[in-house]
């Protein structure tokens, strides 16, 4: 048998391979990983350390339906029967506490002591802390885990004034999910302009007209310097400039803290993440890293790699874990995520940080396309409620070719799918 062929349709493991392949980390990564090895075919001891008591789940819903409508909002990306059928072992609500590289044991913090064989180190990120908030106790969230988004939803609802420190990707959901259940929302954003880090300009604009009409205010450039609990139970944050704002709740979204602290005290090379080769390979070869932590290595692009995108939880943890099996390199993958605000689904793919950025359809339109073109090749893409079109969009990003006829582009009659085709 080859190690393309799967021994097992359903994936057992045999008696016969006495490997463990261990698994830190149980969100979408350690998720997808965990069931990926077994698809790819290995019949050792699986198992899966994660520290928050759940199953892992999905991380989109919580600033989205978890808030808005709970009742509908299915968050666990398996039930517990899918890891029991494929003997895939769990460690829930623990954490992993040390490597032991040379013998190869993962310690927890209960003190059990797992032998590994391979181990993946998915232990992603938490939110970048704010001291200066989290000095003021209750009524200060963050929104990263479920737990998170449950204990601010008991906070928000109608006649709230909440206050969102950071006007990235999580500010601007949760200032639209709180919006929608009757929140007033102040935004403050230390820099010049919205979701810097992730979007472009253009989007940035269009994020910030649609949250405007919905009543969210926006205050730019606004350096916090203190921040105040009152004595009715408010808070107040004043920034080094002197403006400042009153409100019921906090939340702050402004970026992350990677979870590499296992990684480095094991003496792996860690730099803006785990660093890994194109197998998701570390600095040891036994163990590899993937998911939001790891600075993954891209041939093509001569660089290491860093995303922290639902998409690349998924690709990448099932890319690494195919490379832990059968020793295959991962393949590029387009940068891509998605936000949903009020009623509206924006859609991002290559770069955000095109030279110039032209709309294909008229600027009427409700739903429409935006293509970043640099030295008239297409690097970026929005789509704006329209994305039917973003496979084609990806397609013309990929080819890398220069675009003769960027005029075809803009004419939303002009198909986009043949547009693409024709460029194969
Ligand atoms: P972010 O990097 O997207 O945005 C952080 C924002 O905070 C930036 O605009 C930054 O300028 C601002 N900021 C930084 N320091 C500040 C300060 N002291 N005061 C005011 N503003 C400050 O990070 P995020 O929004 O915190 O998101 C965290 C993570 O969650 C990211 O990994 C993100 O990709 C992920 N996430 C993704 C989605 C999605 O893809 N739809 C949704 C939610 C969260």
């Amino acid at each position: 048998m080859n190690a393309h062929q799967h021994p097992d349709p359903v994936g057992h493991p045999s008696a016969d391979d006495r490997r463990s392949f261990v698994i830190v980390g149980g969100g979408q990564t350690g998720a997808v990983a965990a069931i990926a090895l077994r698809d790819e075919g290995f019949a050792g001891r699986i198992i899966l350390v994660g520290e928050e008591p759940h199953l892992p789940y999905e991380r989109p819903p919580l600033s989205k339906d978890v808030l808005i409508q709970p009742e509908r909002a299915k968050v666990t990306i398996h039930d517990a029967g899918v890891y029991a059928d494929r003997a895939i072992e769990t460690r829930l609500g623990r954490r992993a506490a040390a490597i032991d590289r040379g013998a190869r044991i993962l310690t927890l913090d209960d003190g059990e002591a797992i032998a590994y064989d391979r181990l993946l180190i998915a232990t992603g990120a938490r939110p970048r802390p704010y001291p200066l908030l989290d000095a003021l106790g209750a009524g200060v969230f963050t929104m990263r885990t479920l737990g998170d988004a449950e204990a601010l939803r008991a906070a928000i609802g109608p006649g709230k004034r909440l206050l969102v420190v950071g006007g990235g990707v999580i500010g601007l959901e949760v200032a639209a999910s709180a919006t929608v259940l009757g929140a007033s929302v102040t935004v403050i954003e230390r820099g010049d302009r919205l979701m810097a880090r992730a979007a472009p300009q253009p989007l940035a604009d269009v994020l910030m007209a649609l949250h405007r009409a919905r009543g969210v205010t926006f205050a730019f450039g606004a350096a916090l310097a203190r921040a105040e609990r009152e004595a009715g139970g408010g808070f107040v944050l004043t920034c080094e400039d002197g403006r400042s704002f009153e409100g019921d709740v906090i939340v702050y979204g402004i970026g992350v803290a990677l979870n590499t602290e296992l990684a480095a005290a094991a003496g792996l090379a860690v730099d803006n993440g785990i660093v890994t080769d194109e197998y998701g390979r570390t600095s040891d070869p036994a163990i590899f890293a993937a998911g939001d932590v790891a600075h993954q290595w891209r041939p093509v692009l001569g660089r290491h790699v860093r995303q922290e995108t639902w998409q690349n939880a998924r690709v990448q943890g099932a890319a690494v874990a195919a490379a832990m099996v059968r020793d295959v390199p991962c393949a590029d993958e387009l940068p891509w995520y998605w936000t949903d605000q009020y009623e509206s689904n924006f859609q991002v793919a290559g770069s955000p940080e095109a030279a110039d950025w032209i709309r294909r359809g008229d600027d009427a339109a409700a739903r429409y396309t935006l293509f970043g073109v640099t030295d008239g090749r297409i690097v970026g893409a929005v789509t704006v409620d329209n994305g039917r079109e973003m496979r084609p969009a990806k397609d013309l990003i990929a080819s890398g070719r220069v675009i003769a006829d960027l005029d075809a582009l803009r004419d939303p009659k002009q198909d986009l799918r043949k547009l693409a085709a024709a460029l194969r």
